[in-house]
């Protein structure tokens, strides 16, 4: 059952959808050569201890760490640990916070002085699937009109999407339905309604599709090593248009 947010619950998923999108954004900002993922991680605790948000991640099925750190071929689910950034690594940061009672949930993925033009491209190509994505998630419309959309950006590309790993909607908990592949045909599924919260997230890979999980029992890697970009935002469908709540500066 897909859980229709009011209007003051849509208030609260946009508080948390701020908190998520700052300490997003200032881990970004920090991403730097020699910087290990680990200490961008506690860098991210210490942030959410100072917000008063928690951590959605951090012993989910017990998930290590407070956010999630992916770095070149590694898709989604990075552990922070000791690795150090590079000059020319992709690093997927991934943040989602309870805050005040709902979850923000938020990817992006910087360039770490990337010289590669096919990886600059592969950036751009997820960034924009994400934008196309979210431009369908309309009241009115169906939610497979935003897979399908995210999808027809990639393959127009040359990449492929990850099919093992999907969005899914968000609101008192990380994962509520509905889930949300990024292939399929457009016009099936439930008929978007106004307050319908969803995580729209592609995952984008430079080469094959298919992915491994990693014997660490989280990290998921392209299974051609090649490189793949993740990047997220909180949405709110509404009448006429999509409302990102996953912004610096939404209230
Ligand atoms: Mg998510």
């Amino acid at each position: 059952m897909i859980i229709i947010k009011n209007d003051e619950e849509l208030d609260l998923m946009r508080q948390a959808g701020r908190v998520a999108a700052k300490i997003k954004h200032a881990m970004a900002d920090m991403v730097t050569p020699g910087i290990t993922t680990k200490e961008l991680d506690m860098f991210a605790r210490d942030m959410m201890r100072e917000m008063g948000a928690k951590s959605a991640f951090k012993g989910y099925r017990g998930f290590p760490a407070y956010t999630c750190i992916s770095v070149n071929e590694v898709v989604v689910h990075g552990i922070p640990d000791g690795r150090r950034i590079m000059k020319g690594d992709i690093v997927s940061i991934d943040v989602g916070v309870h805050y005040d009672g709902f979850v923000g949930d938020n990817a992006t993925t910087v360039m770490v002085g990337v010289d590669d033009p096919e990886i600059v491209r592969l950036v751009q190509v997820a960034e924009q699937a994400l934008e196309e994505g979210i431009a369908k998630a309309v009241a009115g419309g169906r939610l497979t009109d935003i897979c399908h959309a995210v999808e027809s950006v990639v393959v127009a590309n040359g990449y492929s999407v990850v099919r093992d790993f999907v969005g899914h909607g968000l609101g008192r908990q990380m994962h509520e339905d509905p889930q949300i592949p990024n292939y399929g045909p457009p016009g099936k599924g439930p008929k978007l309604k106004r307050g319908m919260t969803l995580a729209i997230e592609p995952m984008v890979n430079m080469g094959m599709a298919g992915v491994q999980l990693l014997d660490d029992g989280w990290t998921v890697v392209t299974s051609d090593r090649l490189p793949s970009v993740h990047v997220e935002h909180s949405v709110a469908v509404m009448d006429g248009h999509a409302e990102i709540l996953t912004v610096l500066d939404n209230g």
